[in-house]
C-alpha cells in the first residue's frame, strides 16, 4: 500500500514538474529588429481629408434598392459616389497627374502608379469606400450625426470612418507624401477603391479583377481590409497584438427540407414534415463540423499565451493534456468559435401556409462560413451524415456557394513587408498570421494575385470593434496618423525587388 503510495506521488510530482517547466519556458519569442522609422505627417491635412470623406453619402443598400427597383447597376445615391471620387481627384491632384487612372464601373477606383523596373511583378493595395447604412431610428444614438465628419475627442466620428474609408484616406495621404518627396517604385503599385464591398464586391472588385485579366495584369501580392492591431482583445494579454489575415472563410447556404404525408390538422400522423425538420436542425446544431485549435487558427492564441498570467499560460503550454479543455472554453466565445469551426446557422424556416393544413414540406436554411479545412462538398456530406433521415434531403441554394480562400503563404514577400513596415513604426506591437471570419473584397483580388492579405494597420479597443457596422463608428487621429505612416513603408518596402 505504501509502495502504490510512493509510486503516486512521485508520478504526481513529475507531472507537476513537467507542468511547471513548460510554462517556464513558454515565453515571448525572440523577432527580428527592424530600424524605426520616423515620418513627418501632416495631421490636420489627414484629419480634414478624413472628415470630407465621411460626409459624402456612399450608402451601399441605397445603391441595392435601387439597381433592383430599375433594373440598373446604378447606384441610388449616384451623385454622391461620383461626388466621392472627383473628391478624390481634386483633393490629391498632383498624385492622380503621377497615376494612371482607371474608372471601372464609373464608380471603383483602379490606379496605377508606374514602376521603374517593368519586369517585376506589380503589387495591389485596395479599399473599399461604400458604406453600410445606418439602421433607420438609431441615429439619435450617435453621439455625432453619423454622415457629419465630427472631429472631437481625438476621433473623427462617422459611418465608414474604420470600415473602410480609414483605409482610403490613409493610403492616398501616404502615396500623396511619398510623391511629393520624388518617390519612385521600383516595382508598379496599383490601387483599387471598390464601390460595393457591402454587396459582395461583384461590380467593383470583381469588374477590377476582369479589367486585369483581359489587361494581364497579374500581381505578386494584395493587401485588402482586414484585421487590426488589437488592444485589450485577449483577457488577460496586455500585450497589443496584430494579425494579418492570410485567409478568409468561405459560404453555403443549404435548404434542408423534411418531407411528410400532409393532410388535415386535426388527425395529425406520428411525426409531421415540421417535427421532421426540427429534429434534423438539433442534430446540426449539436454536431457542427469538427475543428480545433490547429493550423491557421492556432497562431494567434499560441502567440498571446506568451503573455498572459501563469496560470492560463500553463494551458497553452501543455496541450498535450489540457487542448480539449482549451477548446471547449474557447467555443464558449462566438468569435473564437468561428476562428476554429465551420460555423452551422439555420436562419430561416417555412412550412404550411395555413394553420390546419399539415405541411407536406418544411423547410430550413442553414448558413455555413467555411474555415479553410472544408469545402462545399464535405460540408454537404457532413449534414447528409448527421441528419440520416431518407424523408430529409439537402439541396445548395443557387448562387450561394463560395469555397474557403486559399491560404496565402507567411514566407512571401509580401508577407515579410507588411511585418517589417508596421514594425519599423509601430515597435510594440506582436503580429501574427490569422483567418478572416467575415468576407471581403480580397475574395475577387486574390484571383489576380499570387498570395492576398487582409490587414488594416490601425489600433483598436473592443469598443472599435462594437461600431462596426453599429453605432458610434469612428477612427481615432492616433490611427489615422499610425496607418498612413505605415502604408507608407508598405509602399516604400513592397515595390523594391
Ligand atoms: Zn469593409
Amino acid at each position: 500500500m505504501k509502495k502504490i503510495l510512493i509510486v503516486f506521488v512521485s508520478l504526481l510530482v513529475i507531472l507537476l514538474l513537467i507542468l511547471f517547466i513548460n510554462t517556464w519556458l513558454l515565453t515571448p519569442l525572440e523577432r527580428e529588429q527592424y530600424q524605426p522609422q520616423s515620418i513627418n505627417v501632416d495631421k490636420d491635412r489627414i484629419v480634414q481629408h478624413m472628415s470630407e470623406a465621411i460626409r459624402f453619402r456612399t450608402i451601399s443598400i441605397l445603391q441595392k434598392t435601387i439597381s433592383q427597383k430599375s433594373g440598373s447597376q446604378k447606384p441610388a445615391s449616384e451623385d454622391s459616389f461620383l461626388e466621392f471620387t472627383s473628391w478624390i481627384k481634386q483633393t490629391y491632384p498632383n498624385l492622380f497627374t503621377k497615376l494612371e487612372v482607371q474608372q471601372i464601373e464609373g464608380y471603383s477606383l483602379f490606379l496605377k502608379w508606374q514602376g521603374s523596373n517593368e519586369s517585376l511583378k506589380p503589387i495591389l493595395l485596395t479599399a473599399h469606400y461604400d458604406v453600410v447604412p445606418v439602421i433607420a431610428g438609431t441615429e439619435s444614438l450617435w453621439r455625432y450625426p453619423p454622415f457629419s465628419g465630427k472631429v472631437a475627442e481625438g476621433y473623427v466620428w462617422g459611418r465608414g470612418a474604420l470600415d473602410d474609408k480609414g483605409a482610403v484616406i490613409s493610403m492616398l495621404e501616404a502615396a500623396s507624401l511619398l510623391e511629393k518627396q520624388g518617390f519612385q517604385p521600383e516595382r508598379s503599385i496599383y490601387f483599387s477603391f471598390g464601390h460595393d464591398e457591402e454587396l459582395g464586391g461583384i461590380n467593383g472588385a470583381g469588374k477590377v479583377v476582369e479589367f486585369a485579366k483581359e489587361n494581364n495584369i497579374q500581381f505578386l501580392w494584395s493587401l485588402d481590409e482586414g484585421a487590426f492591431l488589437f488592444e485589450g482583445l485577449i483577457p488577460g494579454v496586455e500585450q497589443i497584438m496584430g494579425t494579418i489575415n492570410i485567409a478568409e472563410k468561405g459560404s453555403v447556404t443549404l435548404k434542408v427540407i423534411a418531407t411528410a404525408e400532409g393532410g388535415h390538422s386535426s388527425m395529425p400522423p406520428k411525426q409531421t414534415a415540421v417535427g421532421i425538420l426540427a429534429e434534423a436542425i438539433i442534430k446540426l446544431e449539436s454536431n457542427p463540423l469538427a475543428g480545433g485549435l490547429d493550423g491557421l487558427s492556432s497562431y494567434l492564441l499560441d502567440e498571446a499565451s506568451r503573455y498572459m498570467p501563469f496560470s492560463k499560460r500553463m494551458l497553452f503550454a501543455n496541450q498535450w493534456l489540457f487542448k480539449k479543455l482549451i477548446e471547449d472554453k474557447l467555443s464558449d466565445s462566438v468569435v473564437m468559435k468561428a476562428q476554429m469551426i465551420t460555423t452551422t446557422a439555420p436562419t430561416m424556416l417555412s412550412a404550411s401556409p395555413k394553420a390546419n393544413v399539415l405541411a407536406i414540406e418544411a423547410v430550413a436554411t442553414v448558413n455555413f462560413r467555411i474555415h479553410p479545412r472544408d469545402s462545399i462538398k464535405s460540408i454537404i456530406e457532413h449534414v447528409n451524415r448527421v441528419i440520416d433521415n431518407p424523408n430529409v434531403r439537402v439541396e445548395q441554394v443557387e448562387g450561394w456557394g463560395n469555397p474557403a480562400s486559399k491560404v496565402s503563404s507567411i514566407e512571401s514577400k509580401g508577407y515579410q513587408t507588411l511585418v517589417q513596415s508596421t514594425y519599423e513604426i509601430h515597435d510594440s506591437v506582436v503580429l501574427t498570421p490569422g483567418l478572416m471570419i467575415a468576407a471581403s473584397d480580397s475574395r475577387h483580388y486574390s484571383q489576380i494575385s499570387e498570395n492576398s492579405y487582409r490587414f488594416n494597420p490601425m489600433l483598436v479597443t473592443p469598443d472599435d470593434i462594437a461600431s462596426f457596422h453599429g453605432t458610434n463608428e469612428k477612427i481615432s487621429i492616433d490611427n489615422l496618423i499610425l496607418a498612413t505612416k505605415v502604408y507608407n513603408r508598405i509602399m516604400v518596402n513592397g515595390s523594391k525587388k
